[in-house]
């Protein structure tokens, strides 16, 4: 089971170009976002320690 298949603010599939990776601030857990997300600047819960990030 892959953490990268898909957006951790919306729980869209991450198939499509501009999508981004980064590990949590907190815990380094991968967080993944889609292109919608990250250009609406959709926050984000780490669902590992649950932080909460813009
Ligand atoms: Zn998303
Ligand atoms: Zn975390």
């Amino acid at each position: 089971m892959t953490t990268r298949d898909r957006c951790t603010s919306c729980n869209a599939t991450l198939a499509e170009e501009g999508s981004t990776w980064f590990p949590c601030p907190v815990c380094a857990h991968e967080i993944s976002r889609c292109y919608r997300c990250r250009e609406q600047s959709i926050g984000y819960t780490c669902p590992k320690c649950g932080f909460q990030g813009p």
